[in-house]
């Protein structure tokens, strides 16, 4: 994902496919810009994505990326809440 400058706000979510026992209410679907998958778009997400140029990815191309440029991927207060939460019910 080097095509990608450090000005880009990724916006990583949880895919569609997988045994997801908890989706937060409202969220909507995308395609991962990286390798496009399905993803679920959280209600905070989606206001990233009005308020910025996010691009949205998966888990696994979020995870990736972040390796590669550790400390550039931003994370909402919001959108750790909702992890944090999904972290309980999986
Ligand atoms: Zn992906």
């Amino acid at each position: 994902m080097s095509q990608y400058d450090e000005e880009t706000t990724i916006l990583m979510c949880l895919p569609v496919e997988g045994d997801h026992r908890y989706i937060v209410p409202g969220s909507v679907q995308r395609q991962c810009e990286d390798c496009g998958a399905l993803v679920w778009v959280a209600p905070s997400g989606q206001q990233l994505l009005i308020e910025s140029s996010a691009i949205v990815v998966c888990m696994n191309c979020g995870r990736a990326w972040a390796k590669e440029q550790p400390g550039d991927l931003e994370i909402t207060s919001k959108q750790i809440d909702e992890i944090k939460e999904w972290r309980k019910r999986n």
